[in-house]
């Protein structure tokens, strides 16, 4: 392992943003990290005491020091609750660019995360890793953690943390963890796309670029079905272009910047070419990320401006139809008790937190209902739940306990991995709500349908 020194001058964390922290604490009780451990470094005030003093020599890119970030969610429930107005976000990005370009992961460590960016950001290869893992599933379902084994018998031969966490999960086990998230897939599913150009339903009152996403598209096809059919339903002309790639999100927030800048310009290019103004996202991350295209490509002369004009156009779905005004389409009523959970890289990255309760709102009949720890991390956070199975898990556990003791029939939440993860919990804990984006409970009742399942 490496004892370099902890960052070189390519872009290490800011001092300037690392000095806002008045060290405080407020941000402590919403750290997901903090909340299951105790433990400051774990906590955004600890992790920016460690990036000062990485910054300040008297620390090297040690595994010890690694572990703290490797540990972090990236759920930004800091940056909500930051009386002093930090922003984490460049921070642990800079400090996770440092680490994925300097450090020298286990050889396991290395193989796992470069099978995982060989496969999600690209739509056509994943599809044909589902196919026999759907068979695989299938077949090995009744020994794999989802039928309810704890991920934390697995790793009782892989290497511990303090304090009892896994420092690094086996492979095996890590696997296990991607097994018990897989979801269902059909044939038909897999193979599913949407028409280029969707026309508005009556007279148009705007025209969007749908981002389709790479994770979106082939594992929830039906999220992006039914985000075209509300659009179009409210007045929208729905372009998607079919050449669009990944947008960078997975390998943005895994501090693979270079591929993550890349992801960015071939995102631009591709939905800049519809000439349309608004992009619209149905996936929390993906939004987040494409936010964010103006930082990220701020230093490169030829893609500033361009970035910092897309970002600006970019909106949540949730965000655009609020944007419209009055809905059109009538809504029929759908009886049911709603769990919203809030995606972290909505609320807490993008601020986005009324317009979806306000979209759940217009369908007559449907109660959304609050829950504990609305703010907390379900565990998901990107490859989060991948790399970090056990902590994941714990999440996703908790979030699933104080989901089910308000006994709703439905739990909704804007982002694919969220999807997955509640998914999970609910199978480990034997419940049998659905989980379903919003935009899928608006279709519904639009259109006069059932609620799909999960
Ligand atoms: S991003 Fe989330 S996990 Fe990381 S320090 Fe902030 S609150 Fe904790
Ligand atoms: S709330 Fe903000 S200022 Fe206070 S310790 Fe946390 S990051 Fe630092």
């Amino acid at each position: 392992m490496s004892s370099s020194p902890a960052f070189d001058s390519d872009h290490p964390p800011s001092s300037t943003l690392i000095a806002a922290c008045v060290h405080c604490g407020f941000c402590l009780p919403s750290c997901p990290t903090y909340a299951l451990w105790g433990e400051e470094m774990d906590s955004p005030r600890g992790r920016i005491y460690l990036m000062k003093a990485g910054l300040e020599g008297r620390t090297a890119m040690v595994p010890p020091f690694v572990e703290h970030f490797d540990a972090c969610l990236g759920c930004m429930a800091c940056v909500t609750a930051c009386p002093s107005g930090v922003q984490y976000a460049p921070l642990i990005e800079a400090t996770r660019g440092q680490i994925e370009r300097r450090f020298e992961r286990s050889r396991a460590d290395r193989l796992f995360r470069s099978l995982i960016f060989a496969l999600f950001p690209f739509p056509g290869r994943l599809r044909i890793a589902l196919l026999p893992l759907a068979l695989f599933q299938y077949v090995a379902r009744p020994f794999s953690a989802s039928a309810g084994e704890p991920l934390q018998r697995a790793t009782a031969d892989a290497p511990k943390r303090e304090g009892g966490k896994g420092r690094e999960a086996a492979l095996l086990v890590r696997l296990r963890a991607m097994l018990a998230l897989a979801p269902k897939v059909t044939w038909r599913s897999l193979f599913t796309s949407l028409p280029e150009r969707t026309p508005a339903s009556g007279s148009r009152r705007t025209t969007v670029a749908l981002l389709t996403g790479c994770v979106q598209r082939v594992i929830f096809p039906h999220v992006n079905r039914a985000t075209v059919n509300v659009l179009a339903a409210e007045g929208c002309d729905v372009v998607a272009p079919a050449d669009q790639g990944c947008c960078g999100a997975l390998a943005l927030h895994a501090g693979r910047l270079d591929d993550a800048r890349a992801w960015a310009r071939r995102t631009i290019e591709t939905l800049d070419r519809a000439g349309i103004d608004q992009i619209v996202v149905n996936a929390a991350g993906c939004g987040s990320s494409m936010k964010e295209y103006a930082q990220l490509l701020a230093d490169d002369p030829q893609w500033a401006a361009r970035a910092r004009a897309f970002s600006a156009r970019v909106r949540d779905v949730t965000e655009l139809l609020a944007s419209l005004g009055p809905p059109r389409a009538p809504r029929h009523p759908l009886a049911l008790r709603v769990a919203y959970h809030d995606a972290c890289h909505l609320a807490h990255a993008q601020g986005v937190r009324q317009p979806p309760r306000d979209l759940l709102r217009s369908i007559p009949g449907l109660e959304v209902v609050p829950f504990a720890e609305q703010e907390i991390c379900c565990g998901s956070a990107g490859i989060y739940n991948l790399v970090e199975p056990d902590a994941a898990q714990q999440l996703g556990d908790r979030k699933t306990s104080h989901i089910a003791s308000v006994q709703p029939d439905v739990v909704a939440t804007a982002n694919p991995g969220c999807m997955l993860q509640i998914r999970a919990g609910a199978a480990r804990q034997q419940q049998t709500w659905s989980v379903v984006h919003p935009i899928e409970l608006l279709d519904a009742a639009i259109r006069g349908t059932r609620v799909p399942e999960s």
